[in-house]
């Protein structure tokens, strides 16, 4: 058997309270992702992609959007 020696670790001398850690991970939070708005209709982009709505980037239409049509 393999018998460690205690004294060797670091040990916290109290337990962490609630309030104490969920204020530590109040910093832990997922980002929020860039995002900017089409200027010819608008919609909600990430920046240096065309528009998945219109096709439009730097005022040029880069993509052929299909419409559907009914
Ligand atoms: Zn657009």
């Amino acid at each position: 058997m393999l018998k460690l020696d205690l004294q060797a670790f670091a040990v916290p001398f109290r337990r962490t309270s609630k309030t104490k850690k969920r204020m530590r991970r109040t910093h832990l939070k997922k980002e929020v992702s860039a995002s900017v708005k089409c200027p010819k209709c608008g919609a909600n982009l990430k920046p240096h992609r065309a528009c998945a709505e219109c096709g439009n980037y730097k005022g040029e239409e880069k993509l052929k959007i299909k419409k559907e049509e009914e």
